[in-house]
């Protein structure tokens, strides 16, 4: 393989007004701006008040070590991480960043901070999805606040700086207190962040991150927490973060590809694959417990024409909204898949086909109101309204006894309810005795 071709553009320096960071919405700009000002101003006037004695320099020193020699070691795991993720990426420095807010005197911490994430800075530079350097400084900020805030609330517990001679029992109240107000104040600062960089998209999902990230920062600070009193009483041990540490790592990168091969990555649907197996787990149960289940198709009318008129981009904003849509409508232990362009494929669990075809009817209605303003490959504003859909319903087990069985009658449906004008939902009950004609359910609610 050539490898030249496969090499990113080599970085050039930029002039101040060419930043990307000018390019970012005004009050994500002001908010970014103050907060680093904040914590440049608390940064100096610490220098001038905290003295720095050589056993800090030593502590400083250590956890330097640690926190770069971490990293390196687990580089790789990490880029594939921040490849795959689309939530905000957490980085791991809190374990070493946590110990160092509770035991450096406030400007070392800083510094601590700035050589941490410089490094993580220059070191993805050249990757594919490197880092843009004006997020590097935010995320330094953030940390320094956060770090700032744990110690200031700790304090409140203690008389004087964290050392040996503190009881044991006020180091452990001022760890807890730290991990706490680390993680809200971090949260904090990346939610109002999150939601002035995209108003419009900002949903408590977005902003809050997921319960799997929120666990991943909550386990680094109190892996963090520990550290503290392992480099209190014996710093030697430091070193025994580094294998849990690695492997935590590793779960999540597992977490992450498994998430990953399940769904459809454009619509965040379950994939074909996942929804069928899935799906035979429904058949399996339905089977032993004698209940039933309805899958609905649901196939868009005249998707094409969207593509045709507005470019793909604008076609896939309607297939992320219908997508939306779905989820919102269905339960969660409804399996609510993507099979591909835009059909999709519904299984709700425990229903019979009279009730499939209410909740087929309902999504028929709402996907003839959705809104969905998006933009042409040429960047001009474009909302699409009034599209349809053809849904067609089959039942388990009338329709079939297995689930591609079921899947083949609603399929059929579809293509019946295409026929018979489109925007309409089609069942299969009774297919024999309204046979050649499958009754349009559309059409006899609306007599
Ligand atoms: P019908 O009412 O008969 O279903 O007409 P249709 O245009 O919806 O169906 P057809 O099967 O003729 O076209 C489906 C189109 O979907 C063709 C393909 O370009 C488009 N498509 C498939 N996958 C995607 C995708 O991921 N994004 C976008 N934007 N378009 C897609
Ligand atoms: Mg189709
Ligand atoms: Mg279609």
């Amino acid at each position: 393989m050539n490898r030249q071709a496969e090499d990113p553009p080599r970085r050039r320096w930029v002039a101040i007004r060419d930043w990307a960071l000018w390019k970012r919405p005004r009050h994500w700009v002001y908010f970014t701006l103050s907060t680093e000002a904040v914590t440049l101003g608390l940064t100096i006037a610490a220098f001038l008040v905290f003295p720095i004695t050589t056993r800090d320099m030593g502590v400083f020193a250590l956890l330097a070590v640690l926190g770069l020699v971490h990293t390196e070691a687990t580089r790789k795991i990490e880029r594939m991480r921040r490849t795959l993720n689309v939530t905000p990426h957490i980085n791991m420095t809190s374990v070493w960043m946590l110990p160092a807010a509770l035991l450096l005197p406030p400007p070392l911490v800083a510094v601590l901070a700035a050589v941490f994430y410089a490094h993580l800075g220059v070191r993805s530079w050249g990757n594919l999805k490197h880092v843009a350097a004006h997020k590097t400084v935010t995320n330094a900020t953030t940390m320094i606040l956060s770090c700032y805030a744990a110690l200031f609330a700790a304090s409140f517990f203690l008389s004087g700086p964290i050392d040996t001679t503190v009881d044991i029992e006020a180091v452990a109240i001022a760890v807890i207190v730290g991990v706490v107000v680390h993680f809200a104040a971090a949260l904090a600062v990346t939610v109002v962040a999150l939601y002035l960089a995209e108003p419009d998209k900002a949903t408590p999902e977005r902003l809050l991150g997921s319960y799997d990230d929120n666990a991943l920062e909550l386990t680094t600070l109190c892996l963090g927490g520990l550290m503290v009193l392992v480099l209190l009483h014996q710093p030697m041990l430091s070193v025994l973060m580094f294998f849990p540490m690695f492997v935590l790592q590793r779960s999540m990168l597992a977490k992450q590809l498994e998430e990953m091969a399940s769904k459809d990555l454009k619509t965040g649907l379950l994939n074909a694959v996942t929804w069928h197996n899935r799906g035979e787990r429904e058949v399996s149960r339905a089977a032993r417990t004698s209940t039933e289940f309805s899958v609905l198709m649901i196939d868009l009318d005249y998707f094409k024409k969207i593509n045709d008129s507005y470019g793909h981009l604008a076609g896939d904003d309607m297939l992320i909204a219908l997508a939306d849509l779905l989820k919102r409508e269905t339960r969660s232990h409804d399996l609510v898949g993507r099979f591909g362009g835009e059909e999709f494929v519904v299984l709700l669990a425990g229903a019979s086909e009279l009730e499939a075809l209410a909740a087929a009817e309902r999504i028929r209605g709402l996907i003839t109101e959705l809104v969905v303003s998006t933009q042409t490959n040429d960047g001009s504003p474009v909302t699409i309204t009034e599209r349809t859909a053809s849904i067609g319903v089959a039942a388990y087990p009338n329709a079939g006894l297995t689930l591609d069985e079921v899947l083949a009658a609603a399929d059929a449906a579809v293509y019946v309810a295409k026929e018979g004008g489109r925007n309409r939902v089609v069942g299969t009950a009774n297919r024999e005795a309204l046979a050649p004609r499958l009754v349009s359910v559309t059409a006899l609610m609306m007599s």
